[in-house]
């Protein structure tokens, strides 16, 4: 069975179709600047490639230069669009309504427009990816849609409501959803799978650190807390988001420079964190190494970031009552061993003991243990793999049809 995994961006559209015969990928892409110009990037698992700037009014034209992509030229991976026996769309916001993947049909599409509300950029871009996929495929392909939020439905009420009056939360369903849950699933259930640990009973802290971050509470394999909120803002610093703020600063930059609610949160999401606080760069890359060269701002960035995290990770200890395992993974989790060991470092009063030469080891899609055997925590790195998660939800949801 073969599926194709999208995800659509207001004016990108990445895919990745993977061979679920032994899960393999066959070929992934990305079309970018839909709406602007367009301009599609291709490569097949066997490293052929096909790049072109093509118009892309909207995103059926992008559904249309995939398609080309994906049957024919040098780097076609497939014979005909018929070769794909489902679509499965990674959507952001579930809101409280969807706490598992689900199959698409019409009101499934209304629902997540509805809750557009609650993430405007992402759902209706995934809207008009699924409107567009419809054009394209015909409604008899399977298409399934898989939520950012709904592994972070279980959590209790205790961890998802914010302290604002209740009415709130009745009126407006503000409260924490949190995000990346595909990624977490995908980390939690690879780490049951490799380590035969028993389900019951297991306390796991798994850190996704990319460009933007979240950190989760998992009990018996099930989200009890994690740090992004009603939207991907909260939490600690990431690439250009501030993470959680006293919100007086809102209200008092409002009265000292009067900004629209737009300007706030572009202040908030695109120009604060790990960018505002360097001011060399959002990438953690390029932050490390203007820091290695004695760049003062970029040090401190490092530092900052560094400290939330290691608080995150010791509040969910007492949320969870200690933890058997840390995860990490994502951009930065996967691959820089520098951040781990700063933050591990501060776990020693509990016992956590990392093993240096295997922390800097476990890079560029290494997996495995960091920590000691004798340490009283295990800290693993576990490369993400969203898109898998994706497709597997998809296999699993269209074979019962
Ligand atoms: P996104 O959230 O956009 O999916 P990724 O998970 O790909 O992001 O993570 C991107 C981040 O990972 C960037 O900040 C990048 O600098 C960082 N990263 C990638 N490789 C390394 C590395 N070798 N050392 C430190 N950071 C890295």
């Amino acid at each position: 069975m073969k599926i194709l995994v999208v995800n659509a961006g207001s004016s990108s559209l990445k895919y990745q179709l993977i061979d679920m015969n032994g899960e393999k990928v066959l070929a992934k892409g990305l079309c970018e600047r839909i709406g602007i110009d367009g301009k599609i990037s291709h490569k097949t698992a066997d490293g052929r490639t096909y790049a072109e700037q093509i118009p892309m009014p909207d995103h059926t034209a992008a559904f249309k230069c995939v398609e080309k992509a994906l049957i024919s030229g040098e780097a076609k991976a497939i014979d005909s669009l018929a070769d794909i026996s489902a679509v499965g769309h990674r959507i952001v916001q579930g809101g409280a309504t969807f706490s598992k993947s689900v199959l698409v049909d019409e009101q499934v599409i209304s629902e997540i427009e509805r809750l557009a509300d609650l993430a405007p950029l992402h759902n209706l871009a995934h809207v008009q990816g699924i409107r567009a996929c419809r054009e394209c495929f015909g409604t008899e392909v399977p298409e399934v849609v898989v939520f950012d939020t709904s592994f972070h439905a279980t959590m209790p009420p205790t961890s998802y409501l914010y302290a604002l009056p209740y009415e709130y939360y009745e009126k407006y369903k503000i409260r924490r959803y949190g995000f990346h849950g595909t990624s977490h699933r995908y980390v939690t259930g690879h780490y049951f799978k490799i380590t035969g640990a028993p389900v019951e009973g297991s306390r796991l802290i798994t850190c996704h650190l990319g460009n933007g971050a979240s950190i989760t509470a998992v009990k018996d394999g099930k989200c009890y807390d994690t740090s992004m909120g009603l939207t991907p803002l909260d939490g600690f610093m990431m690439g250009t988001r501030t993470g959680t703020l006293d919100p007086s600063i809102i209200t008092y930059i409002m009265e000292k420079e009067n900004p629209t609610a737009k300007e706030l949160s572009d202040l908030c999401n695109k120009k604060s964190g790990m960018l505002g606080i360097s001011g060399v760069s959002s990438d953690n890359r390029d932050i490390e190494a203007a820091a290695a060269a004695g760049n003062a701002r970029a040090k401190l960035a490092l530092a900052m970031q560094r400290y939330q995290i290691a608080k995150f990770i010791g509040q969910y200890m007492a949320a969870l009552d200690g933890a058997d395992t840390i995860i990490f993974t994502g951009g930065i989790g996967e691959n820089s061993d520098n951040l781990r060991r700063v933050v591990c470092g501060h776990f020693g009063y509990v016992g956590l003991k990392l093993d240096d030469e295997l922390n800097k080891k476990m890079i560029r899609g290494a997996e495995g243990v960091i920590s000691t055997p004798d340490s009283a925590i295990k800290v693993m790195v576990i490369p993400t793999n969203e898109e898998l998660m994706i497709a597997r939800d998809t296999k699993e949801i269209v074979e019962k049809l």
